[in-house]
């Protein structure tokens, strides 16, 4: 190692989340992303300028960003050419002048190449190409398969995204639409998302998709293909009523619209983005089969996109929110009550090893359906212990003092308390931080 690349690594191989440490770098705060990507379907390639604003959070001789296996053709801080280098995932940079604590600065990244999921205990995650276009679902690394980023969830920026790609597709990212040019044979989406978001949550929808809005206080789209255009219609025709019973539930809405994508390809789960979710044509029937992941996307928009947790391990306050919205919205909307799922989830996780933490299930297992149900159970658990005034008032509180910001599980458990009339500790000790599964919640 020569001198230079060890002053290259200053900043760079900061750990921020126990984890994910290769993902996440110390030293700077990303506040702006202004991504400007061309998209060809055919080839499959992207090229990109990623232009950054960023503050930095102590002195730094270098810094670097996430960024997978793409080309980097230049690297610009503050307007003048950096020294850099891209291995392994980062993209180690050297300004020209160093930067001083406290003091903003731009950075420019331009880049190419075909985009790759970024390969984690869960796959390949990321941007994925299909067919007729592309889908992104990043949860919880794949951000840097398309972009040069600080991906952390604690770290949450503010986007415009402009994508250039055929004319005959449609484009969806998060935000709002503040632009659509055609030109020769292309067209020009620029999205502008002014609501502080968390890498994994940005996203582009490529695909021939039909665009279709339903009006309201907040408009609820669709972006679907012209041969599933019925059968969604159906499946995502209550979502004004879920809307409605979660807003009385959870508080209001936290973004200006939503947006539903169905891709004509299946996918194991649909996924969430900030204001956007993700199905696969497999989740659609025209019967409504699979209702119950419309309202945990739905409520993904609460938990998780709008409240992110602060740190991998509080996965629970995504996974046990969003299920336990399953089971509110089949007793909101007529079917089976809470708890009727919670007693036959119950007996399910009783059959089940009880070898796993709820609120650190551990990197592997963070996904692990384990979290989500017992997450849902939890939370029915401490509505039954404290009624439903207080746990409906703990929800609309905990979305109002953490709106468009993060949290930890300690922060619920003291919000929780507050709302309380005796301590929970020993509740959510028993349920988050001990294996064996507690009685279930006594019905009312
Ligand atoms: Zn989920």
């Amino acid at each position: 190692m020569n001198p230079h690349q060890r002053d290259l690594s200053v900043g760079a191989a900061v750990s921020t989340d126990p984890y994910l440490p290769r993902h996440g770098n110390g030293g700077y705060r990303v506040q702006h992303y202004d991504l400007d990507l061309e998209y060809r379907v055919s080839s499959g390639r992207l090229a990109g300028r990623a232009a950054l604003t960023a503050l930095a959070e102590r002195n730094l001789a270098g810094f670097s960003l996430d960024l997978g296996p793409l080309r980097v053709d230049r690297v610009l801080v503050e307007g003048r050419p950096a020294r850099y280098r891209h291995g392994g995932g980062k993209l180690a940079v050297r300004p020209a002048v160093p930067l001083r604590e406290g003091a903003p600065f731009a950075v420019e990244v331009r880049y190419a190449g075909v985009p790759r999921g970024i390969r984690s205990h869960w796959g390949a995650v990321g941007w994925e190409h299909l067919d007729d276009g592309a889908m992104v679902a990043s949860q919880p690394v794949g951000a840097p398969s398309w972009f040069p980023c600080n991906d952390r969830p604690d770290h949450k920026s503010t986007y415009a995204t402009t994508v250039t790609t055929g004319t005959p597709l449609t484009v969806v990212a998060h935000g709002h639409l503040a632009l659509r040019r055609t030109g020769a044979g292309a067209t020009t989406w620029r999205y502008e998302q002014p609501v502080p978001t968390a890498t994994y949550l940005a996203t582009v929808q490529i695909g021939r998709y039909d665009l279709r809005e339903t009006p309201g206080r907040i408009p609820l789209r669709a972006a679907v293909p012209a041969r599933l255009a019925t059968r969604c219609a159906h499946d995502f025709g209550r979502q004004d009523l879920m809307l409605a019973a979660f807003e009385e539930m959870f508080g209001p809405y936290p973004f200006d619209a939503y947006t539903v994508v169905v891709v004509d390809e299946e996918l194991e789960v649909p996924v969430e983005a900030q204001g956007v979710s993700i199905f696969g044509a497999n989740h659609v029937d025209g019967r409504r089969t699979h209702e119950r992941f419309v309202a945990h996307e739905l409520a993904h928009q609460w938990f998780g996109n709008s409240v992110t947790p602060a740190s991998w391990r509080h996965i629970w306050l995504n996974e046990g929110f969003a299920s336990y919205a399953e089971w509110l919205w089949s007793e909101a909307g007529g079917g089976e009550p809470a708890d009727a799922h919670a007693a036959r989830w119950h007996a399910r996780l009783a059959a089940q090893p009880q070898d796993l933490l709820v609120g650190d299930p551990g990197v592997r297992r963070m996904f692990d359906d384990r979290v989500y149900r017992r997450g849902a159970l939890t939370l029915h658990a401490l509505r039954r212990t404290v009624g439903d005034a207080a746990f409906f008032a703990l929800l609309r509180s905990w979305t109002a003092v953490h709106r468009h910001g993060t949290a930890t599980t300690g922060e619920f458990i003291r919000l929780a308390n507050r709302h309380a009339p005796y301590p929970l500790d020993t509740f959510f000790t028993t349920w988050l931080d001990t294996p064996a599964l507690p009685p279930p919640p006594v019905p009312r």
